[in-house]
């Protein structure tokens, strides 16, 4: 395949370092709050990207860490750790907080049709290797300590910014925005590998180490978790674009200085999706989350539809028209699938140029657009029923739309006709205004209402959602 490495600026034929296996690192969900669907947008092009490499025959090990301690507001170590925020605003346990929104993440994954990575390791799991990977760093002379806290000396590399288009300037203008400016820092651009001091003392997980009660830097935790399960040569790092710096540069400082060789051969970005207003956000206007979009009556393989779409390293803004329009795409093509028979003979060849096709579409830079649309083409074409299904089976081992699974009978989305969401959202409405004045009983008179008419109210941190039952 050929694949945009961020590394080198350019596309590039994907050769493992290994003949027919791939080692494959995803940074994971910081669970401090639900996944937005913009970092699902992530995670679902990262799926994308594994399915078609298994598709193309290699072996793939995918690495996945949890981040459950150390990412701090800003990216750039400054700010409370956003696990202790969010343990405080729902006034739980950080452990409690981790739980909750690593299970409501992998929920969404399993919505999404995201395959769970072969290995999943939360950062609270790791502290022992953060800790031994510090001290090397510590002997070779590539860190130092400073006011308690533990940082990496970036002016020992030759070159820091190696995949960013930052420069020293850039950083300044930066930091100069930044009130939280770290005076332990012997370079700008110096981050931290451990904490023993800093403002938020109120830190709940901390862990002995040869520099004191602290806790690790965000940076540190994909290097080693990397590490601990795939070795030092990594084929392929992915993340979304906003990981390229500091976190993706910070972690290939670390990796090869510890290391004292190349790391990761691969960088996979994928670009992100914004909302009307800009960036998408997990505090200001509709938090947008897989209950969020489901409530709206669609159905989670849409948004994966969606997002296929379009090209993963260009932006993509959520626009409900579009996403009407491929609701409705969806279910024709569903439709359409669903009308095929499984009569006749596959037909090798078919299947075989078809093969070939899907391969130069997805094969080049992952073109998932073009992927879809062959399936277009295959429901055209003058083959018989069992050879476009077993083609239009063979796609989705990478597209994951259950193109050709039947829909359950009462299902929840597809049937909904505008009359009915609009009274289900009235109702809901209704419901929440009653609820908010302490009406209960009112409350529960709507729930009742809809449920003898077959739609159950779920109850969610974002409110309200709803299904057939
Ligand atoms: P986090 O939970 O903040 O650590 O982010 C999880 C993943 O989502 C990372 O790979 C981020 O780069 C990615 N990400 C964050 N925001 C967006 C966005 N708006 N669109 C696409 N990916 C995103
Ligand atoms: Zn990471």
């Amino acid at each position: 395949m050929e694949i945009y490495n961020t590394l080198t600026k350019k596309k590039e034929k994907f050769e493992p370092n290994e003949e027919g296996k791939v080692k494959m690192y995803t940074c994971g969900p910081t669970v401090y709050h639900f996944a937005h669907i913009g970092n699902l947008r992530s995670y679902i092009m990262e799926d994308v990207l594994e399915k078609y490499l298994r598709y193309e025959g290699y072996d793939v090990k995918r690495v996945m860490n949890i981040t459950d301690v150390g990412h701090l507001s800003s990216d750039a170590d400054t700010g409370e750790d956003k696990m202790l925020k969010g343990a405080k605003r729902e006034h739980k346990t950080v452990m409690e907080i981790a739980k909750f929104y690593t299970d409501a993440f992998f929920s969404d994954c399993k919505k999404l049709n995201i395959k769970t990575p072969d290995v999943v390791e939360p950062a609270t799991n790791c502290i022992e290797e953060f800790i031994h990977m510090i001290e090397e760093l510590l002997n070779k002379g590539y860190a130092y300590e400073a006011g308690g806290n533990i940082y990496f000396d970036t002016s020992k590399l030759k070159e820091y910014y190696v995949l960013s288009s930052h420069n020293e300037a850039d950083l300044l203008e930066g930091v100069r925005d930044d009130v939280d400016v770290d005076e332990n820092k012997r370079n700008k651009a110096d981050f931290v590998l451990w904490f023993t001091k800093s403002k938020f003392d109120a830190q709940e997980l901390k862990w002995e180490s040869p520099w004191g009660l602290g806790y690790p830097g965000w940076h540190i935790e994909c290097s080693c978790i990397s590490m601990k399960h795939l070795g030092e040569y990594l084929d392929i790092h992915c993340g979304g674009i906003d990981n390229i710096f500091p976190h993706h540069t910070n972690e290939i400082a670390q990796s090869e200085s510890y290391l004292g060789h190349k790391w990761c051969n691969y960088w996979f970005h994928v670009h992100h999706l914004n909302d009307r207003s800009g960036k998408m956000s997990k505090s200001k206007g509709e938090f947008l989350t897989v209950s969020f979009i489901e409530g709206k009556g669609y159905n989670p393989l849409v948004y994966r539809m969606f997002c296929l779409q379009s090209h993963y390293r260009k932006p993509l803004e959520f626009d409900y028209e579009i996403m009407d329009n491929t609701k409705t795409a969806y279910e024709k093509l569903k439709k359409k699938i669903s009308a095929l028979t499984e009569d006749g003979a596959v037909s090798k060849d078919e299947l075989d140029l078809y093969r070939r096709r899907f391969i130069e579409a997805v094969g080049n830079d992952l073109n998932t657009a073009l992927g879809l649309s062959l399936i277009y083409d295959v429901l055209k074409a003058d083959i018989n029923d069992a050879t476009k299904l077993a083609i239009i089976n063979d796609f989705d081992r990478v597209l994951s739309l259950d193109l050709t699974r039947p829909e359950p009978k009462e299902d929840t989305y597809s049937n909904v006709t505008d009359e009915e969401l609009a009274f289900i959202n009235d109702m809901l409405a209704r419901r929440a205004e009653a609820k908010a004045a302490k009406d209960f009983a009112t409350a529960d008179a709507i729930r009742q209402e809809l449920l003898d008419k077959g739609i159950a109210i779920k109850d969610t941190r974002e409110g309200a959602v709803w299904e057939r039952v």
